[in-house]
């Protein structure tokens, strides 16, 4: 049995990020405003160490939250430096870490590499020129391919993070930016839907209403498009939808956009809706059970049990059943 994996998360926010990317108030998405200090850390590793059930399981320790590489080098030595002890420990398998590709360099790669990170994510967000100037990111899309090419040839793994629905943004634009992501030979990716969040650029925009969130609907839809391009090149898709901070939720923060704490649950419910139709409709008060492989069950039956209400307009009654010889989203159909 694979072993599962685990990533631990220690947000190291920069305080002083020169910059002014449109949609983030950095704080307010990743909950915190202040750097941890070093005995935080070791707790919140230990933490989460603690809460592991399985003996076989590889964890990572993720130093998420803003530009790792954009703080003070010493800085960056020193963190992973305290986490150090986990690896001779054993207690962890490997480090990674979130920047932006403007914050890439060989002085900085040396520096990961040295203190064995084995993943870069970059906040890629897009590969069009137009998007990323619309969204005062401060740096190209050339920049992102440079990054990802010397982050590849110093053997690191690399990760893309996308975002989906920023000013200028369109479906086109979305499915491109997915697959130069597979093209420039990433391992893993974070799909993030554009949300507006209070104390931002874009909520001005949104409040003068120069700038429009992509519904859920559409966001859902997107994203089911631009699965299958990551899935058929087999790179993981780590997350999908913003991960839902204590901040955001109590909806004081966060104003408007395709927010769903359940966001990738919903695509898939898509995905299986597109399958499940292509079920011959016979006779109306027919039963019907479907063979899905154990995984994919939840989402056959859909969010809400969504699917399963479709095809009982169709059926008198359905019945789901898991089946292990099944792969991907095989299914089998039984009248
Ligand atoms: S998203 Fe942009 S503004 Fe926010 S921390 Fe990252 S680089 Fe800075």
């Amino acid at each position: 049995m694979a072993k599962k994996h685990y990533t631990i998360p220690v947000f190291i926010p920069e305080l002083a990020c020169p910059f002014q990317c449109v949609f983030c108030n950095q704080r307010k998405i990743t909950g915190r405003q202040f750097i941890p200090d070093d005995s935080e850390i070791i707790l919140t590793i230990d933490e989460h160490l603690l809460s592991f059930k399985e003996k076989e399981r590889n964890v990572e320790i993720g130093f998420f939250g803003g530009s790792f590489t954009g703080i003070p080098i010493e800085q960056q030595a020193h963190y992973l430096k305290l986490v150090r002890p986990y690896f001779k420990k054993r207690e962890i398998t490997g480090i990674r870490l979130s920047t932006r590709p403007d914050y890439i360099n060989p002085r900085v790669l040396d520096l990961l590499k040295q203190w064995d990170v084995g993943t870069i994510e970059l906040g890629a967000q897009s590969f069009d020129e137009d998007v990323l100037k619309q969204s005062f990111r401060g740096h190209t899309a050339r920049q992102t391919e440079k990054a990802a090419k010397a982050i590849l040839d110093y053997g690191f793994d690399l990760g893309l993070q996308m975002m989906i629905g920023l000013p200028g943004d369109t479906l086109e634009k979305t499915i491109n930016t997915a697959k130069r992501i597979v093209e420039l030979g990433a391992s893993d990716t974070r799909i993030y839907p554009t949300v507006v969040i209070k104390d931002t650029a874009l909520y001005q925009w949104y409040k003068n209403g120069e700038y429009q969130p992509l519904s859920l609907e559409e966001a859902v839809d997107w994203v089911k498009k631009i699965l299958p391009v990551f899935e058929e090149a087999g790179i993981k898709i780590i997350r999908v939808g913003l991960h839902p901070s204590e901040g955001l939720l109590s909806g004081e923060e966060l104003i408007a956009g395709p927010f769903h704490p359940s966001f990738r649950e919903l695509v898939l419910t898509e995905i299986w809706r597109d399958l499940l139709t292509t079920i011959p409709e016979t006779k109306k008060q027919d039963h019907i059970e479907i063979r899905v492989p154990p995984g994919q069950i939840n989402y056959a039956i859909g969010y809400n049990g969504k699917n399963r209400k479709r095809l009982l307009e169709k059926f008198n009654s359905v019945k789901y059943v898991g089946d292990d010889k099944l792969r991907g989203r095989e299914f089998e159909v039984g009248l």
